[in-house]
């Protein structure tokens, strides 16, 4: 049941509830994506969450796809996750010990991954990657790493300059990063091959590690150019050089992961967002060599009080053992998202729109940019802003909640039934006129 009768508070007011999250958080938020700067308004504060619904603090319901910006896959609060976890309480939160449930969360994981011969778990994205990193140079004994404008890897120094939605820090001291720290990362293109084998050339034994989206979801949705990945993978193997694959978006979302989709085999893989199933749970894992790095047998430190506590680790074991309950989980994520996404299209052509929406399993996206699907971070800045603001009320208003920002994408879950879908492209072919340049 879409709300459209909504009268919610948009635009610059201040609700005396922002006005109080403003006085306590820096800007009101933990994240700086949640303070919805891109579309000029204080988005809804959220109470409560089931399903694929959210309610905000005044009581109003929406539609949700941003679904914590991409761990929710069985829906908001799932019952089977919420029970385990409180059993979990009831047997210790944290025990700074390893505990035989880590293990097989472990082996569960090195069967649905082959590319990863040992992992250690974390419990953010941002930890996995940062480790990923450093042992790449331990291992190659090198300095500089190569990334991708407009993947995210986290919030760690090396990781937030020129790294799309989540972060559009500069690389300048004023962001808090060093000349030092700039200095050893270089930054290309996405699918820019020729800018990648360039750079190897060039840099012959100085790049450790080259580190990337292999589906990108922080530049809207970007998928990789034919052959992108498998040519990184034959350089990266040709120059001794570190291939890490972020998967903390795709991984458990799609199942083996983008690596499974595409068969490509990174020496390091970094997990997170859906595999702690609503909880903060994170991982990297790769090749046995590389993982031997790691201290307290290898040179290399990482460490966490966090790290693989039991609560988290039984989320993830009630996470994964539902969808192998259900041999056709991820058959019917992609069928939602095609709904999805065909509905979009159909609704484009009868506006006459030429914006492409993209899909990948639940991963659906269009950008407020005209023509073929874009390719890198600097096509996806091309959208256009203004129009996708307009949208995101217009969609608020209707009772679909967005993510506030375009370089954000759209995440379904099991949850999100047809009905919830099709109310949702009722909307859409509302907002669309109200909304395009
Ligand atoms: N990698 C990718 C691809 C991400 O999207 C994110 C988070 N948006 C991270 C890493 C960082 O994860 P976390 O926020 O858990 O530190």
């Amino acid at each position: 049941m879409i709300v459209s009768e909504h009268t919610t508070a948009l635009g610059p007011e201040l609700s005396d509830a922002w006005a109080r999250a403003r006085r306590s958080l820096a800007g009101g938020v933990d994240s700086p994506v949640r303070a919805g700067l891109p579309v000029g308004a204080y988005t809804p504060l959220i109470d409560q969450a089931h399903g694929s619904r959210v309610l905000d603090t005044e009581g109003r319901e929406y539609i949700d796809y941003i679904c914590g910006y991409g761990p929710i896959l069985l829906g908001h609060a799932d019952p089977r996750v919420s029970e385990r976890v409180a059993q979990a309480m009831a047997d210790g939160a944290v025990f700074g010990a390893t505990h035989l449930e880590e293990v097989r969360l472990a082996e569960r994981l090195m069967a649905l991954f082959p590319s990863i011969e040992q992992l250690r778990f974390v419990t953010t994205g941002t930890e996995a990657c940062m480790t990923a990193v450093r042992l790449a140079r331990s291992l190659t004994r090198r300095e500089k790493i190569i990334r991708f404008e407009g993947c995210y890897h986290g919030h760690s120094d090396e990781m937030i300059f020129s790294a799309g939605a989540s972060s559009l820090s500069s690389p300048t001291l004023a962001s808090g990063v060093t000349g030092g720290v700039i200095h050893d990362v270089l930054v290309l293109p996405y699918n820019d091959i020729f800018a990648v084998d360039r750079t190897l050339r060039g840099r012959r034994n100085e790049i450790a590690a080259i580190i990337v989206e292999p589906i990108c979801g922080n530049m809207g949705l970007c998928l990789p150019a034919p052959k992108f990945l498998e040519s990184v993978r034959d350089l990266c193997r040709s120059f001794g050089v570190v291939l890490i694959f972020d998967e903390v978006i795709t991984g458990l979302r799609l199942g083996g992961g983008a690596q499974a989709l595409y068969a490509i085999r990174p020496d390091i893989t970094c997990l997170g967002k859906a595999l702690g199933g609503g909880l903060p749970l994170a991982a990297f894992g790769g090749r046995g060599d590389i993982m031997a790095k790691l201290a307290p047998e290898g040179p290399v430190f990482q460490g966490g009080t966090f790290s693989g506590n039991p609560v988290c680790v039984a989320a993830a074991h009630a996470f994964l053992d539902a969808i192998y309950s259900d041999p056709n989980f991820y058959a019917t994520l992609e069928r939602k998202g095609r709904r999805l996404a065909d509905g979009l299209r159909r609704i484009m052509a009868d506006l006459r729109l030429d914006y492409p929406v993209v899909q990948c399993g639940s991963m659906v996206d269009f950008m407020f940019r005209h023509g073929q699907p874009h390719q890198n971070f600097r096509q996806a800045q091309e959208a256009n802003a203004q129009s996708y603001a307009r949208y995101y009320h217009a969609m608020l208003q209707r009772g679909v909640l967005l993510p506030p920002s375009q370089m954000e994408l759209m995440f379904l879950t099991v949850a999100h039934s047809d009905a919830d879908i099709d109310a949702t492209l009722a909307a859409a072919r509302e907002a669309l006129p109200l909304s395009a340049a």
